[in-house]
């Protein structure tokens, strides 16, 4: 199977990128005014240098309108997790071990790591893995459910998807300051669990099916401090279909 680096690595990673974000980038300059917790700079020519790259979106900005409007995932995309990729490049410059381990690898391993980058790997390699996993996951799919054998394991675990739906939602409005509510594989069973900043449930050692991320630059552009309104709309966008073949996979 075609891992994602193998991906990125055929496409050209950034080139790729490049190649669909001209007339996006045209029509979405960003409104500082309305940013809230302010985005680090653009870096996505630094990120190149190192070995973590910046996986194209593989789909257009305006994919999941109205539910994720353009402007949003352009900067969440291209200046949010381009930051955490470029600050991860820097953490792991002067280590050529923990430069050719994958980013999925450092989240796992990540309390052996020497301490002296250890919480900077924690922050910036989460947020590259957790954005990675993150894009991802999403398509327009208005009023989609689960597909397939996660269908019956949510059934199993989770007590259906009414259920699911209804507790990640309040784990997600109720989650205090920036993390995310993740959907994971624990012992070969499903869970539901919050985790602060961009912590990741590799390190937690449970793999991750779905993330809803609800940090306040993945919404406040279009929702400001309506986050119950963007937890609603995220269930229109969530790719059940690669949702379940991420499930598969992991039970392999
Ligand atoms: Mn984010």
């Amino acid at each position: 199977m075609l891992t994602r680096r193998d991906v990125i690595k055929t496409l050209g990673g950034a080139a790729a990128t490049l190649a669909i974000a001209p007339v996006l980038n045209a029509q979405t300059t960003p409104d500082s005014s309305h940013s809230a917790p302010p985005a680090a700079p653009a870096t996505t020519a630094p990120a190149a240098a190192g070995p973590f790259k910046l996986p194209p979106l593989g789909y257009a900005y305006d994919a999941l309108e109205p539910y994720i409007d353009a402007q949003t995932m352009t900067i969440h995309h291209d200046k949010h997790h381009a930051a955490y990729v470029a600050n991860l490049n820097a953490a792991v410059a002067g280590h050529p071990d923990l430069a050719q381990m994958t980013v999925d690898q450092l989240m796992i391993q990540l309390p052996s790591l020497p301490e002296t980058v250890r919480t900077k790997i924690r922050n910036q390699g989460g947020g590259h893995a957790n954005h990675t996993l993150f894009w991802t996951s999403l398509k327009k799919n208005p009023n989609g459910k689960p597909v397939g054998d996660l269908a019956a394991a949510i059934d199993k675990d989770l007590g259906g998807y009414d259920t699911l739906k209804k507790n990640l939602s309040t784990a997600a409005t109720g989650l205090f300051g920036s993390g995310w509510v993740w959907l994971t594989l624990k012992n070969g069973k499903l869970t539901l669990d919050a985790l602060p900043n961009q912590d990741s449930p590799l390190t937690q050692g449970q793999i991750p099916i779905l993330g809803l991320d609800v940090w306040e630059h993945a919404y406040y552009l279009k929702y400001q401090n309506r986050r119950a309104e963007y937890i609603a709309a995220f269930f229109h966008v969530i790719d059940w279909e690669a949702l379940n073949a991420r499930y598969q996979a992991a039970q392999a």
